[in-house]
């Protein structure tokens, strides 16, 4: 059985950045459980398994445009350090939710100099080209409910 909308898929996967170095694996844990073509993972590696099977691997590079984005300089900003109040010291890659006009966006700390922090809240893997190497664990169909549900039932998925 292949790879096409609405199958229930699992893989394993090492995702590296162009340096190669490792960003995050499935390997220790769990493969990743998801609905084919309902955008629960990026467009990109959704392309790239369309038609696979299960024990298929491929290697594929992934464009920002087909992944996390490109980098949006609007979401970066300077904000004066008092902002945050008792929280001491601030460092380097820590993470606040803010409240904005566009709902609540997650911001990390790219830089903190004087009385000066600079938030980032563009997505850690935005700008970047994304390195995957993926084997197919499983395909199956989904059933009604998961589709209903928008999300895979039981083993690597929601329980209830
Ligand atoms: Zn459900």
């Amino acid at each position: 059985m292949k790879i096409t909308k609405n199958s229930v898929v699992a893989i394993d996967y090492t995702l590296k950045d162009d340096q190669g170095q490792v960003l995050d694996s499935s390997e220790g844990q769990e493969p990743l459980h998801f609905i084919q073509g309902t955008g629960q993972i990026i467009p990109g590696l959704e392309n790239a398994l369309e038609g696979k099977a299960k024990g298929e691997e491929l290697k594929v590079s992934i464009k920002p445009e087909e992944a996390y984005g490109e980098l949006n300089n609007d979401l970066v900003q300077d904000v004066p350090k008092a902002q945050f109040g008792d929280i001491d010291p601030l460092e380097v890659g820590m993470q606040f939710e803010v409240e904005t006009d566009a709902g609540p966006v997650i911001v990390a700390i790219d830089k903190v100099e004087g009385e000066t922090v600079t938030v980032n809240g563009n997505h850690p893997l935005a700008g970047k080209t994304l390195h995957f190497e993926v084997k197919v664990d499983t395909v199956r169909d989904a059933s009604k409910e998961e589709l209903e549900h928008g999300h895979v039932h039981g083993k690597g998925g929601v329980d209830h």
